[in-house]
């Protein structure tokens, strides 16, 4: 009888469980729901962690029910990180809307944080002080939720990321992983542990946070029909993308172009401080072994595209910026800087904003739509350089993955504006995948190993075009980031 592994990729706009056939070495099920959001006020983004446990539970039974529970021999989970959720240690009941990652209520806070206090933070954390991380989010309930005091005292909160909910809403432990741990802005990533100096800063008793252990531990139980499934197997969903790509070797990257863009880079054992603005992280851990990442994200990606096809009318699909981009042999000097939000990692400039930049009368919408995916390419090599720069290590190929990764255009584009092969796998969806094998390793079905077999390519984009002319064009990328970025 076949064997199947079930991951749960909890994400921030849709959940979703997928069926990994063990012996297939492939997903053949998958079952999906939409999750809301809720914008309360300007800048506040919530969820119902109600409703993520629901949808999670549903889509987890229609998976393992289509194939009889005795068949499923473990769970994996990727989620959205940062997002956090108060409950109940008694009911698991919620005691507040979660405040999703993309929720700026704590910039006042996290503006006030003195210099000091902002390098002892980056120094243990990797992270730049931010209400994008957990920290300030479990401070700001603890000041406002008004059952969170009381429960606090009669030792009854729980505080946790959404990996953290679902498996103690799943088997009752209270749990996260290094990965999740690590965005908290409040888990040593040198020591493995939460650190007692940043509890102290943000006022967050250890006794309201789960206990951390590696990715390939069995968390625990979920009992469905007549059997128990391990859930075993956890990682944010970045870093399980980047697991799911088996970019397991020091050197290793991926690229992950959905609505933002997610560079992360694996820096093996080597916790690499960045001097360019981006975030040292966990990658994953297996067992006692802990590989560390870099991580560069862009904020707007292909919301670009998007924007061309329902803000400008210019396309009436994404895909068909493939075929008008290669319609033109350039852009005919349009530059597009992709700062509808403003401008992350390198610059962290949140109050710069987009720029179309060189337009004449000849400038058609094929120049547009090419300058904009153009763009795409080169803020990631904006973060590639930074990479490289900060570790010391030279990038020799990129796994790409996401929504946009199926346009050919900008995936050769970006090998040649970066010089090296960009590789895409056969199976795209590398965030559920990570969260398989990880799972797999967890239960010893396989091993490190032959994660690297388990991936194929669909194509391989080696770099073809003329260095000098793509030099060219990403210094013209370049001057219009600094135009962008003029009050
Ligand atoms: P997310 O997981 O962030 O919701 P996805 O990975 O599903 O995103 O990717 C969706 C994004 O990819 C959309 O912004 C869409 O415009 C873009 N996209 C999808 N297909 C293409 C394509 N062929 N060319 C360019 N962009 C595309």
């Amino acid at each position: 009888m076949s064997k199947y592994i079930v991951a749960l990729d909890a994400g921030t706009t849709s959940i979703r469980a997928m069926l990994y056939g063990i012996a297939e070495r492939r997903f053949l099920d998958t079952a999906q729901q939409e999750v809301q959001q809720s914008f309360p006020q300007n800048g506040w983004v919530e969820q119902d962690a109600d409703e993520i446990y629901y949808k999670a539970a549903y889509v987890l039974n229609r998976c393992i029910s289509g194939v009889g529970a005795e068949n499923v021999v473990g769970i994996g989970l990727a989620n959205q990180r940062e997002t956090v959720v108060l409950w109940n240690r008694d009911t698991g009941e919620p005691i507040a809307p979660a405040i999703v990652w993309q929720c700026r209520r704590t910039d006042e806070f996290c503006a006030s944080v003195p210099r000091e206090m902002r390098d002892r933070i980056a120094e243990k954390t990797g992270l730049p002080v931010d209400a994008y991380f957990s920290a300030s989010k479990i401070r700001w309930m603890l000041d406002h939720v008004p059952a969170a005091r009381a429960l606090m005292q009669a030792g009854k909160l729980c505080a946790g990321t959404v990996d953290t909910y679902l498996i103690y809403k799943l088997t009752g432990e209270f749990v996260t992983d290094h990965t999740n741990a690590s965005r908290t802005m409040l888990f040593n990533i040198h020591t493995l542990a939460w650190d007692e100096e940043l509890l102290a800063y943000f006022g967050i008793p250890r006794e309201i946070l789960p206990e951390v252990k590696p990715c390939t531990s069995v968390m625990g139980y979920l009992r469905s029909g007549g059997s128990t499934i391990p859930i075993a197997g956890v990682a944010g969903d970045q870093q399980a993308a980047l697991f799911g790509q088996a970019c397991l070797g020091e050197g290793d990257s991926k690229i992950t172009y959905g609505t933002g863009l997610f560079l992360l880079f694996n820096t093996g054992k080597a916790c690499v401080t960045s001097r360019s603005g981006l975030i040292t992280t966990i990658g994953y851990s297996l067992g006692e072994k802990v590989v560390y990442a870099l991580e560069g994200s862009v904020f707007n990606a292909g919301s670009c595209v998007q924007w061309l096809r329902d803000g400008l009318g210019l396309l009436s699909t994404s895909a068909e910026s493939e075929q008008l981009a290669t319609s033109v042999p350039d852009t005919g000097g349009v530059r597009f800087v992709p700062a509808f939000t403003g401008l992350g990692a390198p610059y962290w400039n949140g109050e710069a904003r987009g720029l179309l930049s060189g337009i004449t009368r000849g400038t058609t919408k094929a120049h547009i739509v090419r300058a904009v995916l153009e763009s795409i390419a080169f803020s990631a090599k904006e973060l590639s350089d930074c990479m490289q720069r900060d570790s010391g290590i030279v990038f020799h190929e990129v796994k790409c993955d996401g929504g946009a990764s199926a346009n050919n255009f900008l995936m050769q584009f970006q090998a040649d504006v970066l010089g090296i092969s960009v590789n895409r796998p056969a199976e795209r969806e590398s965030t559920a995948l990570g969260a398989a094998f990880l799972c797999g390793i967890a239960l010893g079905l396989f091993g490190e190993v032959d994660i690297a077999s388990f991936r194929a390519s669909e194509r391989v984009f080696a770099p073809v075009g003329d260095r000098s002319q793509h030099e060219k064009w990403y210094g013209e990328y370049r001057k219009a980031v600094e135009r962008a970025l003029m009050k």
